[in-house]
């Protein structure tokens, strides 16, 4: 919950709000103590999907490196997103068709190395009419067609048109503007976990709840940086050759911190997830449903863990962490309302909901959902061993930090599209 405080300079923030904070308070410390002086070749400070895979490229290397972040490992925008390793159906609409191909090898990918962590799925696309119906089968061919290396594919999940009595037997069809739909495929994911278990596939050492306090820095390199313990209050120092910093939505806010740069490498938008509690309703909603909503957004309404997760939202935010606001919520109540109108949603009981910023390469006039959601590496200007993760997405983090490592360190490895990962609770992985 947010401070109290913080509520009630924001009238617009929901009282009620089950939405968990950043930086989590520090967990009990799991892994040895880290000495007080942590040498390696390269230091990463931040570590989500960004941070935690390039922990793991470097090791598949034989690199040493450290993983820094000021809160848990995966407690940033990667334990809230929608969860979905994609090709991005939107980019149909958006015409981004290299990033859609792009996404759409990776997903092959990480249904490899992460068995455990992915599950695909047959994602209805509900339309209206026989012309829209068309339209939609006419994408989504191509979109499984580019996509057809599919990992561990269940023969049980159908894709194509969906038969008429199996989509008017989903409740979700009952009373709506839709007619019918059609089925594609993608890959679903356990974010925070999947965050972990790349962590946990590094010898990156791990220095989850360290603060840096300052950096030293000589020659135009970056040297040392001093860090605070949150979990015992004690100061350590590390020392690398290079530098990567890969803090998501919260890199603009620590460059001007740490270096007094006003520069605005991004632009940010939240985007919300409400998790309703609705066990009588999830018996008959099999299958995830992805409801066009224009302007190539996208409303997912998707059965998982129990619960229906139903998102999400797009607001231009100035930080990488804020409160929900109703107007917020409110859009996502109307969407749904519009447009599956025989579930009464304001009476479903709301188990969590989550809000997650994303980190966008900034540009200048068109709105946020506008904006491209590909990455940029970033050499620092001033600083030659420093280089910035800009923007991204889950999908392409493994194969951007693949990228990036070989710059570093002149050394590929291909095998980073094979090699299984190890399980956060140390397990290596055999499979689901
Ligand atoms: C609503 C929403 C839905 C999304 N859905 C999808 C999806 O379905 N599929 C997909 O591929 N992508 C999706 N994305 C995009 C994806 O979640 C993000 O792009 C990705 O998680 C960013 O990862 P990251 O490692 O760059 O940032 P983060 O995960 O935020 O990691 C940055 C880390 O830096 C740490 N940090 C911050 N400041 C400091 C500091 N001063 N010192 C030390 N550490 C610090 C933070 O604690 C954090 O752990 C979605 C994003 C949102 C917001």
């Amino acid at each position: 919950m947010p401070s109290d405080s913080l509520k009630s300079s924001l009238d617009t923030t929901l009282s009620d709000t089950k939405q968990t904070p950043w930086p989590a308070p520090p967990e009990p410390r799991t892994g040895p103590l880290p000495p007080d002086t942590v040498d390696v070749r390269v230091a990463i400070v931040g570590a989500g999907i960004h941070g935690a895979a390039l922990a793991r490229e470097l090791t598949l290397r034989g690199v040493s490196c450290a993983l820094v972040d000021r809160g848990a490992i995966g407690g940033g925008t990667s334990q809230w997103s929608s969860q979905l390793l994609h090709g991005g159906i939107r980019y149909l609409l958006t015409g981004d068709i290299h990033q859609m191909r792009e996404g759409l090898a990776e997903r092959a990918t990480w249904a490899r190395i992460a068995p455990w962590r992915t599950k695909w799925e047959a994602f209805w696309m509900p339309h209206r009419g026989f012309f829209e119906g068309m339209s939609h089968r006419f994408g989504i061919g191509l979109y499984d067609a580019w996509g057809s290396e599919r990992p561990g594919w269940p023969e049980e999940l159908v894709l194509g048109a969906v038969p008429d009595e199996v989509f008017q037997a989903d409740p979700r069809s009952h009373d709506s503007r839709f007619t019918g739909a059609v089925a594609y495929a993608d890959l679903c994911t356990w974010d925070k976990a999947l965050v972990k278990d790349l962590a946990a596939s590094s010898e990156a050492v791990r220095l989850d709840f360290h603060e840096v306090l300052s950096f030293k820095d000589h020659g135009g390199e970056l040297v040392s940086a001093k860090l605070k313990d949150h979990r015992d209050g004690g100061t350590r120092t590390l020392q690398a050759d290079h530098w990567v910093f890969a803090l998501g939505p919260w890199i603009d806010g620590a460059m001007k911190d740490w270096f007094k740069e006003t520069r605005k490498r991004l632009r940010l938008s939240s985007g919300i997830h409400l998790w309703f509690e609705a066990p009588e309703l999830l018996k008959d909603c099999q299958r995830p449903w992805a409801i066009l909503r224009g302007g190539g957004r996208i409303l997912f309404v998707i059965p998982r863990d129990g619960l229906l997760q139903v998102g999400t939202t797009e607001r231009e935010v100035k930080d990488g962490w804020v409160p929900i606001v109703k107007s917020e919520r409110e859009e996502l109540f109307e969407a749904l309302e519009v447009r599956l109108p025989s579930i009464p949603w304001r009476k479903l009981p709301v188990a969590f909901e989550e809000l997650g910023v994303r980190p966008l390469v900034a540009a200048r006039g068109a709105g946020t959902d506008r904006l491209s959601r590909e990455a940029v590496l970033e050499q620092h200007k001033k600083f030659t061993n420093l280089r910035l993760v800009l923007g991204g997405k889950l999908t392409s983090a493994r194969s951007l930090m693949d990228r990036l490592a070989t710059e570093m360190t002149g050394i590929e490895c291909p095998q980073s599209r094979t090699t299984v990962l190890r399980r956060w609770d140390g397990q290596l992985g055999t499979g689901r």
